[in-house]
């Protein structure tokens, strides 16, 4: 039987209140993100009334058309996919987050968009720590130079770290990637005149999102654990 989605939430809302225990963190420096890719705005509707307050959305257009039909919901939308250059721009009007920051020549895009939108873009730089082929971000030991770069940009304001790390069955074998994740910050925090707006670490999803928690994750973006397994495709 399908469980609710609001039983969902208070499983992992449980969960994330454990984690946090054990490590000693407060639960109010944990936010959760609901992942809706492929979820239907009826599915979004039922984890918002359930109290999910961001969603984390990894298409441009699949977000403007659920943006509209929720439009009437107060929710904050981040993107957390892999972001084309030529989808900059939009994408820089309409979330209040980009998560995945992964190269020098999108940060230039999206600073460009900043300015004609007068507006500061909160970034997330994205880090391929396991240093797998198929996935974005850059690999940590070019961390230092992108972020130095960004910095200096105007319209991008750089606010902490993104990963997906190398999958595992068993995630306390993912927990050497989330300490990586949490030194290379406190590297980019030494090195920066601003260290306190380095505070966000994106990371843990349904499956290893307790032991992200433990390492320092600050947002963790959890889909199938809240919504159910996803179809294939896109409806
Ligand atoms: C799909 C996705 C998630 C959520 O994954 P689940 O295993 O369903 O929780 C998290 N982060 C990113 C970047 C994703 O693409």
């Amino acid at each position: 039987m399908q469980e609710s989605i609001k039983e969902n939430l208070w499983v992992i809302q449980q969960r994330m209140a454990e984690a946090c225990q054990r490590s000693g963190r407060s639960i109010s420096h944990v936010r959760l993100i609901g992942v809706t890719k492929t979820v239907s705005s009826e599915s979004i509707r039922e984890g918002v009334e359930a109290g999910v307050g961001i969603l984390g959305e990894n298409y441009v257009q699949e977000a403007m058309k659920k943006m509209e039909l929720l439009k009437d919901l107060p929710l904050e939308w981040h993107f957390i996919g892999h972001l084309q250059s030529n989808k900059a721009r939009f994408a820089a009007g309409i979330f209040q987050l980009i998560h995945t920051l992964d190269r020098l020549s999108l940060a230039r895009e999206l600073n460009k968009a900043a300015r004609r939108l007068d507006r500061k873009i909160a970034v997330l730089l994205q880090v391929n720590v396991g240093d797998e082929s198929s996935k974005s971000g850059v690999q940590p030991h070019e961390l230092t130079t992108l972020h130095r770069e960004v910095s200096r940009m105007e319209g991008l304001h750089v606010q902490g770290l993104m990963t997906l790390p190398p999958y595992r069955e068993d995630p306390e074998e993912v927990r050497p990637f989330f300490q990586r994740m949490r030194e290379l910050l406190d590297g980019i925090r030494d090195r920066s005149q601003n260290p306190e707006d380095l505070k966000e670490l994106s990371m843990g999803m349904s499956h290893d999102f307790q032991v992200a928690i433990e390492e320092g994750a600050t947002l963790i973006r959890v889909g199938t654990a809240l919504f159910g397994v996803r179809p294939l495709k896109t409806p």
